[in-house]
């Protein structure tokens, strides 16, 4: 076999495999389990060990063993509840092997009388004998049995039996693949190789092995794919050539000084990035990280107003249309008045759209704003220099890419995320961008003050939220979906509501995911406008609205949602002057780890810290939403645990880059990592 057709083996179908049958084909694709590379990852949890065999005499009762005895008859009562029985035994005692609920038919296939036998199960004791119920490893062939056997997590309707007989399978067949890796790199895995790796990977004596070259060498191979491919969208990203924007600091200037605050550090740093990348001849492709309310509107409008003054179209796009409007008004207010500014909204009919259409392909309008309403095919642009690209930290990279092409070469891109997260998963992630980080938060920024609560304490709650609205203060009081499977489950928010208007009459509203659009945006509308006091919801609210005048926000069942979640609400308050509060409400006493967990929260408000306390908790996959993210989710690697083998892949790719090295030898491992579909054309 060459070298082509050994590494498409492990990319064949599961009928590749012998004696697996359609069942369980079907069975393992509802796992994501579609080719034999994807077993690779199913590995052994625990292993019984049947490779020993004793006498009868010298069994042990409760553990697992393993003999070789003969059948010497048959007790099949007539009493339904009672179990068939085979006497068994050897030269040295007897044993029974007892069978519930099986058919006389398969007992005597198993096990024929006046045949040698190997059985193994959990050696039982009843009246004075020694017994095996339901032995599940019964053969003539007592090396079938006499063997170490893994354990795996069960996908229902697959046996242990079958998962063995799999994973050795493709264990035997497993190509050697020529090695990727410099002979530098592979040093610090004690040269180890892939197949060899792999191998060592399923040995039951390496369960648990996290820090073995194996497993290590493995772990890297993942985060190296996954780099490499972000390094050749990037790389493809910086070729495209681009007319430059001329950025006026003078017309920057006089819209800075328009504000109301002075920008922070990070605030102008990031700008100068963006300015740079702008008014390069390469195309722009970057993300502009930073925390909730830590600014990042005020930087991607100055981009957009640098951008219109150089005489391109700009176009922002928000996850929701009141967030665009929001941003809209911002910008009305901000830009003078000969910059024409323009929202797509839901609610504009047939006769508006057209016209603004007709606008935008005329270069009438300079900016637009709305949700991916915006990115529709009959949405055409004369000049378009910037897209703007708000709150979608779950865009995967695919998604991201097409937005790269979209809008044509001369079109910058920025996005911006307020999901903090570690620089590991960051790399990961957003690997194929560059990256602007805001850290520093306003300057007049108090720090939220964060409590915990018990819910038979409710009363406390309302006296002070009475104060606070005494005060002239505004409320989220927030509740999560009962059953979060079930989307529309609002119940709690509903009762939370009926309870708050009997306590403050024409005070409150509600909004929910069934809240029609029209509704919510004016329910939002009023409460920006201080028409009512308390706003109760689901998690809706989560995504970057301002609201500066509420500085309260209460967290029913807060156990419910992790750090980094219950940081994104809190962040919903403190964007103002006032001073914020964040009341986390229980049901129950919180155990000591969820003590400690919620203490980071009223220590710190740094999302970056949170995000990485939430991941050593809870692990990269679900903090945030990532794994509907379209990111993969690694097998092996873990962004915390190996933070030293995403740097040695960040160095190496970087060494690589700068020596423009061929990447023909890496195509085996991009193919199999499963990350051909961004880069189908690499080398
Ligand atoms: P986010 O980064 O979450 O999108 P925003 O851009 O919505 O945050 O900013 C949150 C609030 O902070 C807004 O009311 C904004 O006007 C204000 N703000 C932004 N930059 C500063 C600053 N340098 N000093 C004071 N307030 C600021
Ligand atoms: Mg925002």
């Amino acid at each position: 076999m060459d070298n082509k057709t050994n590494f498409e083996y492990l990319l064949s179908d599961l009928t590749a495999l012998n004696g697996v049958g359609i069942k369980t084909t079907n069975l393992l694709k509802k796992k994501n389990i579609n080719n034999i590379f994807d077993l690779l990852w199913k590995l052994p949890k625990a292993y019984t060990d049947r490779s020993l065999s004793t006498k009868v005499k010298d069994l042990k009762i409760g553990e697992n063993q393993t003999v070789t005895v003969v059948a010497n008859k048959y007790l099949f009562p007539r009493i339904r509840k009672l179990p068939n029985r085979v006497k068994c035994s050897d030269e040295t005692g007897e044993l029974d092997c007892v069978f519930f609920n099986s058919y006389e038919g398969y007992i005597k296939k198993i096990l024929p009388l006046g045949k040698e036998i190997t059985v193994s199960g959990k050696i039982g004791y009843f009246k004075n004998k020694y017994q095996i119920t339901n032995p599940k490893y019964v053969s003539e062939d007592s090396s079938l049995i006499k063997q170490v056997h893994n354990k795996y997590s069960l996908t229902e309707g697959i046996s242990e039996k079958i998962y063995n007989k799999i994973i050795k399978q493709i264990i035997n067949k497993l190509p050697v693949l020529k090695e990727w890796h410099s002979s530098k790199i592979l040093n610090k895995f004690n040269n180890i190789g892939w197949n060899d790796a792999i191998k060592e990977l399923h040995k039951h004596e390496n369960i648990g092995k996290y820090k073995d070259h194996f497993y290590q060498r493995l772990a890297y191979d993942e985060i190296f794919a996954t780099f490499l491919v972000n390094s050749e969208i990037r790389k493809k990203i910086k070729k495209i050539k681009k007319k430059n924007k001329i950025i006026n600091l003078n017309k920057q200037k006089q819209l800075i000084n328009k504000l109301d605050f002075s920008l922070t550090n990070d605030q102008i740093k990031s700008i100068n990035e963006i300015n740079n990348d702008l008014s390069s001849s390469t195309k722009m492709f970057r993300l502009l990280q930073g925390d909730v309310g830590s600014g990042k509107t005020i930087v991607s409008l100055l981009a957009a107003f640098n951008t219109i003054n150089s005489g391109f179209q700009v176009a922002v796009m928000a996850p929701t249309e009141i967030l665009a409007r929001q941003h809209y008004k911002l910008a009305q207010k901000l830009f003078p008045s000969n910059i024409s500014t323009e929202l797509i909204s839901g609610k504009s009919n047939y006769k508006e759209k057209k016209l603004i259409l007709n606008e935008l392909i005329n270069n009438k309008i300079n900016i637009i704003f709305g949700t991916h309403a915006i990115f529709q095919k009959t949405v055409k642009f004369k000049k378009l220099g910037l897209i703007i690209i708000d709150e979608q930290h779950k865009f995967g990279v695919n998604q991201r890419k097409k937005l790269s092409d979209k809008g044509g070469n001369d079109c910058d891109v920025l996005l911006m995320t307020a999901t903090p997260i570690p620089r590991t998963l960051t790399m990961t992630i957003y690997g194929d961008m560059d990256l602007s980080i805001i850290r520093e938060k306003p300057k007049n920024r108090k720090m939220i003050k964060t409590y915990s609560k018990l819910e038979s304490k409710i009363d406390d709650v309302i006296k002070f939220i009475k104060k606070e609205i005494n005060s002239g203060n505004q409320i989220f009081w927030v509740c999560p979906l009962i059953e979060e499977s079930k989307k529309l489950d609002h119940t709690s928010a509903i009762q939370k509501f009926e309870y708050l208007k009997k306590l403050f009459p024409k005070q409150v509203s509600i909004l929910h995911g069934k809240t029609d659009i029209n509704e919510k945006d004016e329910i939002l509308k009023k409460f920006l406008n201080k028409e009512f006091k308390i706003l109760v919801s689901t998690t809706i609210i989560e995504v970057g609205i301002d609201f500066p005048n509420a500085n309260v926000i209460i967290i029913e069942n807060a156990n419910k949602f992790g750090l980094s979640q219950l940081h994104q609400l809190r962040g919903r308050v403190g964007r103002g002057e006032k001073e914020a509060t964040c009341i986390l409400m229980f049901k129950s006493n919180l155990s000591e780890n969820a003590k400690k967990r919620i203490n980071i929260l009223k220590e710190t408000n740094d999302g970056f810290v949170i995000s990485e306390e939430d991941m050593k908790i809870r692990g990269f996959g679900d903090i945030l939403g990532f794994k509907q993210s379209g990111v993969k989710n690694f097998k092996l690697a873990d962004p915390i645990q190996n933070s030293d083998l995403f740097e040695l892949a960040e160095k190496e790719i970087k060494r690589i880059e700068l020596e423009n090295e061929n990447l023909s030898k890496f195509k085996p491992l991009i193919k199999l990592y499963d990350r051909a579909d961004i880069i189908n054309d690499i080398a």
